[in-house]
């Protein structure tokens, strides 16, 4: 198989916390593909979001990537300086946030900033990278460019504020997309077209795209394959039918049991039991097992490997499945 265009093997990170350093993240393996959408789903809190800074070398002053291997078409990230791997930010990969604020300079024109990474990155002068950005808004959807070039972030609507975002991502071309939940803050019409215009993205430009969310109703219309994260810990990963027909894992039978079902009148929403344990709480065995109603002895001693299952391509970590009954 030729190498994925995001391969991450076996990645660790850290966060301290006082005086002390707790894994946040523990030896993460996936891949994303050329022109392939992997959507990350899990809690609040269990490691989506952390997974991405740690691909973007955007991880907080007090984390840290301590093991593991993150290769972007071949090449290893983590060995490169922090000033190559910042300019492979604007080139190679692009990040779109859920509250595009967050990205956005408030103090220039969004013009300014869509060519800003234009001259930069792609050598392009003025008037062609005005052009091309104007170009990009339209891409986007947004029907007249030359009065938004010339507006701040603050004149604009969220939804309007996360489509300049994406087409300033979109003007750099990059190979890999990471979209940490662009559409959480969006109303369901707008969140739509903007699910509609990634899918496009993928398509027209041989990128592939990361995509972290907790709504599983985005993951079934957009996702290729899905990666389900618990405590820090990847616990299945599959094609998207696959996944959602066949969940393997207790906690992603969960997840999927909260989704409400509107074709179903008697359908009764289930909330998975218990909360989300925090990185400072030390779970020996399976981090799940506090919550998981079939839990047994080994799995309060010992971290279940990963096992074939259901499919080709789907896996899950889970003692059930590996001769644990
Ligand atoms: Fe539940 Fe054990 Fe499977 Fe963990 S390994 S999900 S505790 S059955």
């Amino acid at each position: 198989m030729d190498e994925a265009l995001l391969q991450i093997k076996d990645l660790q990170t850290v966060f301290r916390v006082g005086k002390q350093e707790y894994t946040v993240l523990h030896k993460l393996s996936f891949h994303v593909g050329k022109r392939e959408t992997v959507c990350m789903v899990g809690e609040s809190g269990c490691g989506k979001s952390v997974t991405t800074l740690a691909v973007m070398d955007l991880l907080p002053r007090n984390g840290r990537v301590t093991g593991g291997s993150i290769r972007l078409n071949g090449q290893e990230l983590t060995a490169l300086s922090r000033r190559d791997r910042g300019s492979l930010r604007g080139k190679k990969m692009g990040m779109v946030f859920q509250e595009p604020m967050t990205a956005l300079n408030p103090l220039l024109t969004v013009g300014r900033q869509l060519t800003e990474g234009l001259l930069l990155h792609r050598g392009m002068d003025k008037a062609a990278a005005f052009q091309y950005a104007r170009e990009c808004l339209e891409t986007v959807g947004i029907s007249n460019p030359d009065e938004r070039m010339r507006q701040f972030p603050f004149q604009m609507s969220g939804g309007l504020r996360q489509r300049v975002m994406i087409a300033m991502v979109l003007a750099v071309q990059p190979e890999l997309f990471i979209a940490d939940e662009p559409t959480t803050a969006l109303d369901v019409t707008i969140q739509k077209q903007v699910l509609v215009l990634l899918s496009r993205l993928k398509k027209n430009m041989d990128a592939g795209i990361l995509f972290i969310t907790h709504d599983l109703g985005v993951v079934a219309e957009i996702a290729d394959r899905v990666v389900v994260l618990y405590a820090g810990y990847k616990v299945e990963e599959g094609p998207v039918q696959e996944l959602f027909q066949n969940p393997r894992h207790p906690y992603t039978r969960g997840l999927l049991s909260c989704v409400p079902n509107i074709d179903d009148d008697a359908a009764v929403i289930r909330a998975i039991p218990g909360i989300l344990p925090n990185i400072t709480e030390d779970i020996p065995g399976c981090r799940f097992h506090p919550r998981c109603q079939h839990a047994m002895d080994r799995c309060r001693k010992a971290v279940p490997g990963e096992f074939p299952c259901g499919g080709p391509g789907h896996y899950v970590s889970c003692f059930l499945e590996g001769g644990g009954r």
